[in-house]
């Protein structure tokens, strides 16, 4: 634990950060950095408030409840009439599980409940009487908000009269609560005018929708395709409505837009599913969400269970797992990579990100790092790109001590100490040593790696040490490995007892089984085992589906390996160049006489009917998975790829689909249904009644 000094310090450090953040994105809806980030920053904050009790003040951000309301607004206040709460946050499954329990032992037992998608916008609240609609509010600070009655009437799917002979519109005072957004797409077309005209950019869609309501021109909003869900009511009954389910169907009968799909779930199990489902949707949904909402269905459980001063005590807001956390960088690492080039690698303290602990990131190169402005000992913000490869953000400068320093890159190579240089306009150092050890083991750890050979039971660790005893020196020398010689090899440790650690013949005589197995990877594996500059699994899997064999394709000339989907003429001259090296051409002859198999297992080429055709999927299948999909459709020499371009010649539209369907859709690309991709995967051939559909209605929603 910290000095007090220290810690009060930081603290007060902490504070200032947030309330700058806080302000740029209630206030200024131009937020410069993430919730998650700012969430990450706020957990640390009432760590160490808890920690150091006497150093907490009232003014700390944690302190306070909602948003600020705006210094000068344009809009007037009203007073809610019951208070607009928050949620509870469930940061993972277990917090959600002791939220479950919690109520179980409340109840006695575990009631119904209607899980909703979280809606990632902004909460109004909309008041009708005999069914018209007479005001429309902001949460603001819960207990006030701000009149934007003006700007709702011009979202289009807010009905400014409920439907004729409703329940809901026979009420003579109604209330009701749900979420402003802005659909993907308009957000993305609302920032890219606005980055052609120089107008403000939004961070993220929610940014976008509460910016959008509250402008003091009218004709802005109108002019920003907002949309709604409504999915609340105030606290207390709405007789004769009895649940939140029966409610979400009165509202939709009224002539609301209602958050889709929702579910009453009356297991643990179904509610978990409920959740694993919406995480794996959520991005090809037309709308962010960022998490789901649970509520006990039954209204008078609902007021049993009760309130807390912020949220309803029957809901909880399964957040989720964030993609962005804060640490500290505690130093930068060099690595030589399988083709020589220096990568300068974070190593921070351990942060749990998305689900699963990070400490290390790439900063890929120097010039990166002086863009990123990191120094050694700073907070940065990391996060998973694309969920799963770590990445440094950014530093926080604000937070610095003035004990961190900056970082240059060595002038020799940290494996071989052959000095490297900078080739001029690159932004890379390479160590041009071809006997370098570092490069040899990562060329040899990227061959046993599951994408390619899938030999398991070889560490970085073991490669390393084989290659430092000379026993391994490229990958035919796996395939004459002794077991004797792998059992004896000395790992370079000791044991507890001060004796050496060995392999030992348990593992080598299952590595020794997985180099056996490895010989008859398929063939795409092994291509792509290569290394072989550019040729990523989806390349491999095009050349081999075109040429059959490592013969073929190195017997081949630019022009031929060019006539490859998705083989420009760079690529194909990497390729041709590979095989050109004698070297290489002696390592591809050792392999062979090892006994691996480098022609593909079913070269049956009359299967090959749809070479050529890039197919992309999207939306859930029921008589398959979309990975079987794929597989069957490659098998047919069909290329699969994962975003719509006008380059994909169709794309497979299962049910749920998303912004890949309006995608393709704008860009007039046939569509195929799932009964349709059947009888292409029956008959080798796509329907001839498959057309692009110019203007349809999209089915999702
Ligand atoms: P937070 O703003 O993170 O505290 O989350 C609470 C907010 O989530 C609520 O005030 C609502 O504005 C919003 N929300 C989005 N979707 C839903 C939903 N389906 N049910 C209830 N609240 C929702
Ligand atoms: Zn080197």
């Amino acid at each position: 634990m910290m000095e007090n000094g220290p810690a009060q310090e930081r603290i007060r450090q902490l504070r200032d950060e947030l309330h700058h953040h806080a302000r740029l994105y209630y206030v200024l809806d131009a937020p410069e950095m993430s919730d998650e980030a700012y969430d990450s920053l706020m957990r640390e904050l009432q760590d160490l408030e808890d920690a150091y009790p006497e150093l907490v003040m009232a003014d700390s951000p944690t302190q306070r409840v909602g948003a600020p309301i705006a210094e000068q607004s344009a809009f007037a206040q009203i007073t809610h009439s019951t208070r607009m709460y928050s949620l509870d946050n469930a940061m993972d499954i277990d917090e959600l599980n002791t939220w479950l329990d919690r109520v179980e032992s409340a109840l006695g037992t575990l009631p119904p409940c209607l899980c909703e998608r979280k809606i990632d916008g902004s909460s109004i609240a909309l008041t009708y009487e005999h069914g018209v609609l007479m005001q429309a509010a902001t949460r603001g600070d819960g207990i006030r908000g701000e009149d934007i009655t003006a700007n709702v009437r011009t979202i289009a799917d807010v009905p400014t009269k409920l439907v004729a002979g409703s329940l809901l519109s026979t009420l003579p005072h109604l209330e009701v609560r749900g979420e402003v957004y802005l659909p993907k797409d308009e957000f993305e077309q609302l920032n890219a005018e606005a980055e052609r005209e120089g107008g403000k950019v939004f961070a993220n869609p929610r940014n976008a929708a509460a910016g959008s309501l509250r402008q003091k021109d009218v004709a802005v909003t109108a002019s920003r395709k907002l949309a709604t869900f409504i999915y609340a009511k105030p606290s207390g009954p709405l007789a004769p409505l009895m649940n939140q389910h029966d409610f979400v169907e009165a509202l939709r009968e009224a002539g609301f837009a209602t958050v889709p799909d929702v579910q009453l779930c009356r297991t643990r199990d179904e509610i978990h599913a409920f959740c694993t489902e919406a995480l794996a949707q959520r991005f090809d949904l037309p709308y962010e969400i960022d998490g789901v909402v649970v509520k006990v269905n039954d209204f008078a459980l609902q007021e049993e269970l009760g309130y807390t001063a912020k949220a309803p005590r029957w809901a909880i807001a399964y957040k989720f797992p964030a993609e962005e956390k804060t640490t500290i960088l505690r130093g930068i690492t060099v690595q030589v990579g399988r083709t020589g080039v220096l990568t300068p690698v974070a190593e921070f303290d351990p942060v749990l990100v998305a689900g699963s602990t990070i400490s290390r990131a790439t900063l890929h190169n120097e010039d990166e790092i002086e863009r990123k402005g990191v120094l050694i000992g700073d907070t940065i913000i990391v996060r998973k790109a694309g969920d799963i490869i770590p990445e440094v953000l950014s530093a926080l400068p604000e937070l610095r001590t003035g004990d961190e320093h900056a970082f240059t890159m060595p002038t020799t190579c940290p494996s071989c100490g052959v000095a490297v240089e900078r080739a001029e306009g690159e932004a890379i150092l390479r160590c041009e040593n071809a006997a370098c050890p570092a490069q040899r083991t990562e060329r040899l750890q990227h061959w046993v790696s599951r994408g390619a050979a899938d030999i398991e039971g070889l560490g970085r660790e073991t490669i390393a040490r084989l290659v430092e005893t000379g026993l391994v020196c490229d990958i035919s020398d796996y395939y004459a490995l002794a077991e004797a010689d792998l059992a004896a090899l000395d790992l370079g440790r000791e044991k507890a007892d001060g004796t050496p650690r060995m392999f030992g013949e348990t593992r080598a005589a299952k590595a020794l089984a997985q180099i056996e197995a490895s010989k008859t990877r398929p063939l795409a594996r092994l291509l792509f085992g290569f290394g072989i500059r550019q040729v990523g699994t989806t390349t491999a899997e095009a050349l081999v589906a075109l040429f059959g064999s490592i013969e073929a394709m190195a017997d081949a000339t630019p022009d031929e390996l060019a006539a490859t989907p998705r083989v420009g003429d760079v690529v194909a001259r990497d390729i041709h160049a590979f095989f050109e090296l004698e070297q290489n051409r002696a390592l591809i002859a050792r392999l062979r006489e090892a006994g691996v198999v480098l022609e593909a297992a079913e070269v049956d080429t009359s299967r090959h009917t749809l070479v050529g055709v890039t197919f992309v999927l999207t939306g859930s299948l029921t008589t398959m998975t979309r990975t079987q999909a794929s597989d069957a459709l490659k098998a047919l020499g069909a290329m699969v790829s994962s975003n719509v371009s006008k380059n994909t010649s169709y794309v497979v539209a299962g049910e749920a689909t998303g912004t890949k369907y309006d995608k393709a859709v704008s860009l007039g690309i046939p569509i195929l249904t799932e009964a349709e991709l059947v009888t292409t995967l029956e008959t080798g051939a796509v329907p001839t009644t498959v057309s692009a559909v110019a203007d349809a209605e999209s089915p999702h929603g």
